[in-house]
């Protein structure tokens, strides 16, 4: 434990009065200025400190954070989850997983992180998470696939989410292909899988997870300028963020167990069953073309299956596309 943490542990054992700054001084044997710089620093990360002269301080409120230490004993997970690294801000939950993947860490080891500098999406596109108010985070897998199997992880997790959003506040969200989830016809949350791969075995997946939580309409405005939302948004109300992170993580963790036994094949009805535009007219967009027919669903691998106009079915493979509906 740092000063930090020490400070926080005696202010919490006494949260109905004051601590006097002479007894903290005893404790952790530091001086007074080396407390009070570590209470501003606390105030900095949101907690609420009362100051009395001659009385000492008090704990009035704590900030909602994302700290293992606050729920990862609560976890009921195999794999994922068997080790967590977390940050108060980072550049990209994905970078740092990926570098931990290199190195030869535990499979399913959680990065999160309160606030990205430097999110991804794909294509070299950015993903947007204000400090506190989201879920960022990335798992490492170290899954027995070929690499064409690789989009797959994207689809499962973006299950995973669909079910943790339903099971923790009762809304039901949907899938679009490939990679994103989607609340009432608005986005509220971007999936980015990275691979590491030789000829046909993959070395690691990093699957990124950004979930839009307690951000108000009018910061999801000023930030994305699109068309986005969050729990907050459609609830009316803030959520504790890692209610939804636990359940995510047990979802993610059971539908990695289940692709590992069963593929990928038991996915395709659960993932048709929850995604947006089956049925109607879309548009598909590439680097140098533009596709227009109706969406078919997913084939066996998680493809998509567009009716084109002219009758014919189109495959599409994740990597470079991306999907819109047609109004
Ligand atoms: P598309 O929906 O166009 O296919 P994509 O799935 O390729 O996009 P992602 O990689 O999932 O895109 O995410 C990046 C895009 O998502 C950004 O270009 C931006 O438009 C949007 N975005 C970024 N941050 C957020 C956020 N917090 N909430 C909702 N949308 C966001």
């Amino acid at each position: 434990m740092n000063s930090k943490q020490k400070i926080l542990k005696l202010l919490r054992e006494e949260e109905s009065g004051y601590v006097s700054g002479e007894y903290i001084c005893q404790q952790l044997q530091v001086s007074r200025t080396a407390i009070w710089k570590s209470i501003e620093s606390l105030r900095g990360d949101g907690y609420e400190i009362d100051a009395r002269p001659r009385i000492g301080y008090r704990l009035l409120a704590s900030p909602e954070l994302l700290d293992p230490t606050e729920w990862f004993t609560s976890l009921q997970t195999q794999i994922i989850g068997q080790d967590v690294r977390y940050y108060r801000v980072t550049t990209s939950t994905n970078d740092v997983a990926k570098d931990l993947a290199r190195q030869g860490t535990v499979e399913g080891i959680v990065v999160i992180t309160e606030e990205q500098t430097k999110g991804k999406g794909r294509l070299g596109r950015t993903w947007q998470c204000l400090s506190q108010k989201g879920l960022c985070f990335s798992v490492v897998l170290f899954p027995r696939a070929n690499p064409m199997e690789v989009p797959q992880f994207t689809m499962l997790a973006a299950v995973a989410v669909v079910k943790a959003i339903s099971r923790t506040v009762s809304l039901n969200a949907q899938v679009k292909w490939p990679n994103d989830v989607y609340l009432n016809g608005k986005k509220i949350c971007g999936i980015l899988a990275e691979m590491v791969a030789e000829a046909d075995r993959v070395k690691y997946v990093v699957l990124g997870i950004g979930l839009n939580v307690n951000q108000s309409q009018e910061e999801l405005d000023n930030m994305i300028g699109y068309n986005a939302t969050s729990l907050r948004v459609q609830l009316g109300q803030k959520l504790i963020r890692s209610r939804i992170l636990i359940a995510i993580l047990e979802e993610l963790d059971e539908l990695y167990n289940l692709w590992h036994r069963k593929g990928f094949l038991p996915f395709k009805q659960i993932w048709q069953e929850s995604a947006l535009w089956i049925g109607e007219m879309v548009q598909v967009t590439g680097l140098h073309n533009n596709w227009e027919g109706v969406m078919e669903g997913i084939d066996d691998n998680g493809a998509l299956l567009i009716r084109l106009t002219d009758g014919t079915i189109k495959t599409f493979y994740s990597g470079e596309v991306s999907l819109r509906m047609i109004p």
